[in-house]
């Protein structure tokens, strides 16, 4: 009998874990629904001057577009980047307000960060979808929930640059660039959550180095809003 009670104890406990840590429901966009050499670049964290200036040169030199999931209350410190980032045509998306370990938080607060951002996006003229990405994509139970009733998806990636580790170029390139294929969504940061002074020059050559080698091998560039 004991034991029969701690098996059930247990299977209950893993269930619940797994429901919590990776919800089945709601849309998880992982990668780009195509098979063709068609990637997405994502920059997280912004807007953060005068980094994100410079990587928007960077990909008007090379008339590509990304998408930029930026963070609430850096939108309202900066909106003239975001309004630039809007004008030269990339996407923006919703990052939440204040960057939390969003999948901790109870629904009625998670529902706050994300609404906060999207009326400031809206504010500054995002139109058509606003794409949500949660901070350390923690798309956790709460986080599905509010989204799910939103009949809203998450977009979380397929290739880590790791870049929030180093800000050497050719690491960040070399990581990337091994594992790319078609579809991957790629994310890479052109803030720091943490860290608001944070140099973000490593990211920005190597987006360059990205993009030069990418499209040597044909590939096109999407935002997830051409998904
Ligand atoms: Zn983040």
């Amino acid at each position: 009998m004991g034991l029969i009670i701690i098996a059930a104890t247990s299977c209950t406990t893993m269930l619940l874990l797994w429901l919590f840590f990776r919800p089945p429901f709601g849309q998880n966009i992982v990668r780009l629904n195509t098979t063709h050499r068609i990637v997405a670049l994502t920059f997280d964290d912004g807007p953060h001057p005068p980094y994100t200036e410079k990587l928007l040169d960077v990909l008007a030199k090379h008339k590509v577009k990304a998408t930029f999931f930026m963070i609430g209350s850096r939108i309202e410190k900066y909106p003239e980047t975001v309004q630039r980032v809007i004008a030269e045509g990339h996407q923006v998306g919703n990052h939440s307000y204040s960057h939390p370990v969003l999948g901790f938080q109870p629904p009625a607060q998670v529902r706050r960060e994300i609404e906060r951002t999207d009326n400031l996006l809206r504010q500054l003229g995002a139109a058509g979808e606003i794409v949500f990405r949660a901070p350390l994509l923690t798309r956790f139970l709460p986080v599905a929930w509010v989204l799910a009733r939103a009949n809203r998806r998450h977009v979380s990636c397929s290739v880590w640059s790791w870049d929030w580790i180093t800000q050497n170029p050719d690491r960040i390139a070399h990581t990337v660039l091994k594992k790319v294929a078609p579809g991957s969504v790629i994310v890479l940061h052109d803030g720091k959550a943490e860290n608001p002074h944070a140099n973000r020059t490593g990211t920005i050559t190597a987006t360059d180095k990205i993009i030069t080698t990418l499209k040597r091998k044909k590939y096109q560039f999407a935002t997830m809003a051409d998904n």
